[in-house]
């Protein structure tokens, strides 16, 4: 038997007939930047989160790059995040003139370990950025309450954690904002690259949707009276929301960026967001047969919280002899993967930063011991007893 780590064809094939009809109606509209589909999809996605706005772009890390700078965070200022997690999470921070500080992690959730995090607030740190790795979500409660104590936002990195809960609140309306990746092999994923920037936050909102579009237009003079303090009407477009045929777009109040979610795509996530509460349950499914099946096996399963709903984007084990079990497993026919196996304070990119191997223990020791095996929504039951067999 061959199992995929992730079967994007099981789930086209799911939704075929919907996913055409859909992506044919941009199509045939011509329609393809901005427009009705696009907010359809932002009012569906910020109703599903919970917040008030949701702000559509190109993909995540655009999302986490245009909603520091929206927050005000650039050179000079320190931002303190995980390196046990996608290169994204830092190298946005950076793309922002900003510096990443790396806090370790939790041995048993993989998430920021939030008792060493008040140690290294400095009169630089402006944010604190979680990300909820592998779809666990970390302890918001309190990093938010540190973020108050010193005066810093928080920003989660939620790319990989649609729809999963925290002490019954949405996963994305916990901080000042956050941000999802619509990257293909996401939960919720489209056909190509997407993002969204989500807060409660007026100002940022403003900031945010006048940066993805070049800063120009009815946003772009929101987003300039408000950071200068200025108190005038905003000159009103019809077709405000639509950029190609926007008669506002070549007036730029911002330095921004070209980063916004195709039609199609937003086409697609429009269908996709009906099934996401369903792919989810089914992950936790697989991900609890797989903890009961292997509790008495000498590999470590993951660990959650009981405040936390997670949604399982990886379903991650650990083992002190990884390389024999992967190629165990590979010769069977199952798909693995690792992540992560370069812990970020350790990347050659950030070599400037001054960390060494040591500095940051359980990151390094989980970047030898973790495996993800494939835990989506769309495996059978054959394929699920497939999988524990040959891991036994
Ligand atoms: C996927 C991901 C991103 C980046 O998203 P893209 O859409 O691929 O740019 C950022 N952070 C984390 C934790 C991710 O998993």
């Amino acid at each position: 038997m061959n199992i995929p780590l992730i079967d994007l064809k099981a789930q086209y094939e799911s939704l075929a007939e919907e996913l055409k009809e859909a992506t044919f109606g941009i199509l045939s509209s011509a329609n393809y930047i901005m427009g009705k589909t696009v907010i359809d999809f932002e009012k569906a996605f910020a109703e599903y989160v919970g917040v008030k706005h949701a702000i559509s772009v190109g993909n995540g890390t655009d999302g986490l790059v245009i909603a520091l700078k929206a927050m005000g965070i650039g050179e000079g200022d320190e931002v303190i995040t995980t390196p046990f997690t996608f290169f994204a999470t830092a190298e946005a921070i950076s793309a922002v003139g900003g510096t990443p500080i790396f806090v370790d992690v939790y041995k048993d959730t993989f998430n920021i370990d939030v008792t060493k995090i008040e140690e290294k607030i400095t009169s630089k740190t402006k944010a604190i950025m979680p990300v909820h790795i592998f779809g666990q979500c970390a302890d918001m409660d309190e990093i938010n309450e540190i973020a108050k104590k010193h005066n810093l936002l928080v920003i989660e990195d939620a790319c990989q954690a649609i729809g999963g809960k925290y002490k019954g609140r949405n996963v994305g309306s916990l901080g000042d904002a956050a941000v999802f990746s619509f990257f293909p092999t996401k939960n919720l994923g489209c056909a190509g690259d997407g993002g969204m920037i989500v807060t409660n936050n007026d100002d940022i909102a403003i900031i945010a949707k006048a940066l993805k579009a070049h800063g120009s237009g009815e946003n772009g003079q929101k987003a300039y009276n408000l950071l200068n303090n200025i108190e005038e009407e905003v000159q009103k477009a019809e077709g405000a929301n639509d950029t190609v045929y926007n008669p506002l777009k070549y007036y730029n109040y911002l330095i921004g960026y070209n980063s916004r979610l195709d039609a199609i795509q937003a086409a697609i996530l429009n269908v996709k967001i009906k099934e996401i509460d369903n792919w989810n349950a089914k992950r936790r499914e697989v991900a609890e047969i797989y903890n009961e099946a292997l509790k008495d096996t000498d590999l470590v399963t993951p660990v959650t919280r009981d405040y936390v709903e997670p949604v399982y984007h990886m379903y991650v084990l650990q083992s002190e002899n990884r390389e024999a079990v992967l190629e165990k497993l590979k010769t069977a026919g199952v798909s693995t993967g690792v992540y992560y196996p370069v812990p970020l304070h350790l990347q050659k990119c950030y070599k400037n930063l001054g960390y060494k191997e040591g500095d940051m223990p359980v990151s390094e020791y989980l970047s030898h011991r973790t495996f993800a095996i494939p835990v989506y929504p769309e495996l059978t039951k054959d394929q699920v007893d497939y999988i524990i067999s040959k891991i036994k």
